[in-house]
């Protein structure tokens, strides 16, 4: 049988391809090697997630005293909380096999190697092998942990991937590099009760987030006894056997120097780029991921790419549109379209940080004229009610249109999803103020400043 479509690896791109394909009345046949729903199901947004709400329970348990509420003093059962997280785990995977069942996907499992533009071998775990052959291919390979330069990982210089797996929390965690992972993992230690140490090399955490936001966030890190170093970079780190020590430099010269259990590297992510393929095959990629056109399909015409291995901003979502998109293009009307400027990114925290659209450093590095309008947590009474702490909703315009915003506090991840319509539709300051939100709400925040 020759399928119409045929998919390299089930994380969020190839599994929503495959999808949205087989609704449009596609067949379509999907290849994994290791795990159903991908590094976010088994590795990322699930596993992180369900230890996120877990820790942030901790640290609201605190909250409630000021509320009259008296339960006693927290006590953390870690093994109940993984026990949690495999469930979490196990449920979403199980939901991306049942999905693609339900669909009519045919589901394989094994090692897909592209043997030709429509052709992919499967070796199976087994050991057998067979070829799928299909008038249209989606690599969807995904990405993995970058490795320091001078040192790779071992069994205490670890990725995200290691801590996840760990049924037991570290003590002492140095984590290099506070990008979103870095502080989302630094976030769960510390509430938890490790000693984070976070070292980042340019001079602020999330380096590319509205600086104030990050202060914000810093500033939360620090309360709950987190040391940051920017401006710093990692020299050395050697693996003791018992211990890790960390050496690094910062800009104004000073040495710093610290031990601790693992050192965990959170330097940003990497496509996994079969090269051998690649060349074969002639599909152009550079170290950024394989190179694609805006309907997600390299230089081989009947070949698309989708998610991670495509480089640009590694995120689930921004995977599955690429992944929708794609079907949409080949067996549908070409109505999904993707565009990196309209993905929001959320930074996991307690609080969470959520732009979408450009950073108001951004705006000012492209010669944007623009209006920035800040409204504060503290003048939204649910936010005092629910004593949420500080956060802004920072909004962005460009001769009257939304063209940005960045929100950090409570629930911005959830409060960014209007804001990524607003922007991707251009809404004018008017059409904001206009728009009627239910009081009282924390989505006041989003028009009650504007004027
Ligand atoms: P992947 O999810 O990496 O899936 C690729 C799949 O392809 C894998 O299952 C792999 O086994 C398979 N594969 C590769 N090669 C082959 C082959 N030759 N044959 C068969 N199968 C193959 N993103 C968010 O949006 N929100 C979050 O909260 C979030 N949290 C994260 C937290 C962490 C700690 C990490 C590491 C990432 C997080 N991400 C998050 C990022 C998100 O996980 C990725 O952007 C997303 O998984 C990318 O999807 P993908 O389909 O491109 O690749």
């Amino acid at each position: 049988m020759i399928y119409d479509m045929v998919v390299i690896g089930a994380g969020p791109g190839g599994h929503a391809a495959a999808l949205e394909a087989a609704s449009l009345g596609a067949s379509v046949a999907i290849v994994e090697k290791e795990a159903w729903g991908g590094t976010c199901v088994h590795w990322g947004c699930i596993p992180t997630k369900t230890l996120l709400a877990c820790s942030g329970n901790v640290a609201d348990i605190k909250k409630l005293k000021r509320m009259g509420i008296s339960v006693g003093e927290p006590t953390v059962d870690l093994s109940a909380m993984k026990r949690h997280q495999h469930q979490m785990v196990r449920i979403s995977e199980l939901g991306v096999r049942k999905s693609l069942e339900d669909s009519g996907v045919r589901r394989i499992e094994g090692e897909g190697t592209l043997s030709s533009p429509g052709a992919v071998t499967v070796t199976h775990p087994d050991g057998d092998t067979m070829t799928i052959t299909a008038q249209h291919t989606v690599i969807a390979w995904g990405s993995q942990p970058a490795a320091l330069p001078f040192c790779g990982f071992s069994d205490r210089i670890i990725s995200s991937r290691e801590i996840l797996s760990m049924e037991t929390l570290p003590e002492r965690l140095v984590i290099v590099g506070g990008g979103a992972i870095g502080v989302e993992l630094a976030t769960i230690a510390a509430e938890l009760g490790s000693a984070v140490t976070i070292i980042e090399l340019m001079d602020q955490l999330l380096p590319n987030e509205e600086r104030d936001a990050a202060e914000l966030l810093t500033g939360t890190l620090k309360k709950r006894g987190v040391e940051i170093y920017t401006s710093t970079s990692v020299e050395s780190i050697e693996d003791k056997g018992d211990r890790v020590e960390v050496r690094g430099a910062k800009r104004d010269g000073s040495l710093i120097e610290c031990a601790a259990d693992y050192a965990l590297i959170c330097i940003g992510r990497k496509p996994v780029i079969r090269t051998v393929e690649l060349e074969k095959l002639g599909i152009a990629y550079d170290r950024r991921g394989v190179l694609i056109d805006g309907h997600c399909m390299t230089n081989i015409g009947s070949v698309y790419a989708v998610g991670d291995v495509t480089g640009g901003v590694l995120l689930a979502h921004r995977a599955a549109t690429q992944g929708r998109a794609v079907a949409s293009h080949i067996f549908g009307n070409g109505s999904i379209p993707w565009c990196d400027d309209i993905i929001p990114a959320v930074v996991y925290t307690h609080p969470s940080l959520a732009r979408v659209g450009l950073t108001e450093a951004q705006a000012r590095t492209r010669g944007i004229r623009m209006e920035v309008i800040k409204g504060d947590y503290g003048g939204n009474i649910i936010a005092r009610t629910e004593m949420m702490g500080k956060g802004f909703v920072k909004m962005i315009f460009h001769d009257d249109r939304l063209i940005g915003v960045t929100i950090v506090g409570e629930h911005a991840a959830d409060l960014i999803a209007s804001m990524s319509l607003a922007v991707a539709n251009g809404m004018t300051k008017l059409q904001l103020q206009s728009w009627v939100i239910p009081h009282p709400t924390l989505s006041e925040l989003l028009n009650s400043h504007i004027s």
